[in-house]
């Protein structure tokens, strides 16, 4: 490892090898730099005004300004919007509004994404592998008018309570929540759904600004750890969609052993599964295509990636696949 790799590393306070890996990633120290400087930014917070609760987001707007938030409308998507500013008080997450359901909170914005990326329909069976707490599977009702199925899996009690209370404040009625692993999921439900989320625990390689023991807190041990688990559920996320399904697999990682190796190694000798060019509402970075010498699979030149540096938002991996 370069001295120029360390020294950014001890300026920032991250283990090395996690900038080694970044300089790998872009290909260039300046750009090395200037993701380590996004990182240190703190992210604005943004709300998604909840059309099952609410004909007219406007009114929402209007309640809120006037206890002094300052928000502006996301251009890429309708009912969201980044808080440009906040009184004092009341807090986001203590206001009537948001105890009553009007609103969902984000630390960031880049959340909004995966949703409208795999665009469930109404007559959808969608299966969502790990839910807690909540944003992607209330969202996704959302897109369906609370109509069609929703299987929310969530295997930890806590966060299950959490994913729970979110999903019955915000009035989502199409959704059943399960606490199961969802490497069970591809034996329980096995070629049940028609779409699928796989929203994966992974390090937070992506979202260091929402926590800066991020940047020492991960081993090169749990992140193999974290891979072996992301390509178990992803199998098992394949293995519960119908012929013609499609999934979509996505981290709050730029780590690329989280990413574009996880797809790698799943998708290797599988030519039952396509992996579709995306339509984002926000144009994507590249994914990494060579990682240390490692070619991954022609295929995942589809997916896309989001950057702090880049798209003012989190890191975030994201890939759409349909099983033949
Ligand atoms: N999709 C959620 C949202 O938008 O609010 C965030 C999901 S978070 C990135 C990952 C979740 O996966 C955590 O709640 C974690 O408890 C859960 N999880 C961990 N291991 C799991 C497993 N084996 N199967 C399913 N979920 C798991």
């Amino acid at each position: 490892m370069g001295e120029d790799v360390k020294e950014l590393a001890r300026r920032y306070g991250y283990r090395p090898y996690m900038v080694g890996r970044y300089l790998e990633i872009l290909g260039d120290l300046k750009e090395v730099e200037e993701l380590l400087e996004a990182f240190e930014k703190a992210l604005r917070p943004s709300i998604r005004c909840n059309k099952l609760k609410l004909a007219d987001c406007r009114e929402l707007i209007e309640r809120l300004e006037k206890m002094g938030f300052l928000l502006e409308r996301i251009g890429w998507c309708s009912e969201a919007y980044e808080v440009l500013r906040e009184p004092e008080k009341p807090s986001l997450g203590s206001t009537h509004e948001h105890l009553i359901g009007l609103y969902y909170l984000y630390r960031g914005k880049a959340s909004l994404i995966p949703p409208i990326t795999l665009k469930p329909g109404e007559r959808d069976e969608v299966l969502d592998m790990a839910a807690a707490p909540g944003g992607k599977t209330t969202h996704m009702a959302q897109i369906m008018r609370n109509k069609g199925l929703i299987v929310a899996l969530e295997p930890d009690e806590g966060r299950l309570r959490v994913l729970r209370n979110n999903v019955e404040r915000l009035g989502v009625k199409n959704t059943v929540l399960l606490r199961l692993d969802g490497r069970e999921a591809g034996k329980v439900f096995r070629k049940t759904f028609t779409k699928a989320l796989l929203d994966a625990p992974c390090t937070g390689e992506g979202i260091i600004m929402l926590d800066p023991s991020r940047k020492t807190k991960t081993s090169l041990e749990d992140l193999v750890k974290h891979h072996e688990i992301q390509k178990e559920l992803l199998r098992s996320a394949l293995d519960s969609l119908k012929g013609g399904g499609r999934i979509l697999y996505t981290t709050c990682s730029i780590a690329p052993e989280e990413n574009e190796l996880v797809l790698n190694e799943v998708i290797k000798g599988r030519d039952d599964v396509r992996v579709l060019s995306l339509e984002t509402p926000v144009k994507l970075s590249p994914p990494v295509t060579e990682y240390y010498g490692i070619r991954v699979d022609e295929r995942i030149r589809y997916c896309g990636r989001t950057y702090p540096h880049v798209h003012g938002m989190e890191g975030f991996f994201i890939c759409l696949m349909e099983l033949k």
